[in-house]
């Protein structure tokens, strides 16, 4: 995908706060963190959003899944973390290029969501 913003940060052709590369999976710092611990995981290969996943993905998302918490340790959240993935409008998805929030820190991360 030539104009992803995510795969452009794959490619090396915007920067990133890198913390894990290997053969399905790419890790950096969100740019905008929400908690002290704040990462993000996604495919290399673009997929849009968990709407676009197939049997085929199945490698690179339990990838994605098996290194979230690892991350998140090895980053500062020893205890723990929430992992999040938004999806399409009402997951309110902004960057179309299927990536899991990986949160934590010291102290726990807070409500899972507010409540409407
Ligand atoms: P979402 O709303 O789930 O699509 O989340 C998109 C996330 O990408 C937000 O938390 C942004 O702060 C983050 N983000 C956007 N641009 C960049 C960037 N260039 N580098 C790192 N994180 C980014
Ligand atoms: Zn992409």
């Amino acid at each position: 995908m030539d104009n992803c913003l995510f795969c452009k940060i794959v490619r090396g052709e915007i920067p990133s706060r890198k913390v894990y590369e290997d053969d399905l999976v790419f890790a950096f710092h969100d740019i905008n963190p929400a908690r002290p611990v704040h990462l993000l995981v996604i495919p290399k290969r673009h997929i849009a959003s968990l709407g676009d996943v197939s049997a085929a993905d199945e490698p690179v998302l339990g990838r994605l899944l098996s290194v979230a918490n690892r991350l998140a340790n090895e980053n500062g959240s020893t205890e723990g973390c929430r992992v999040i993935i938004n999806s399409g409008r009402i997951g309110q998805q902004e960057v179309p290029h299927l990536h899991a929030h990986v949160v934590g820190g010291p102290e726990p991360v807070g409500p899972m969501l507010k409540r409407v």
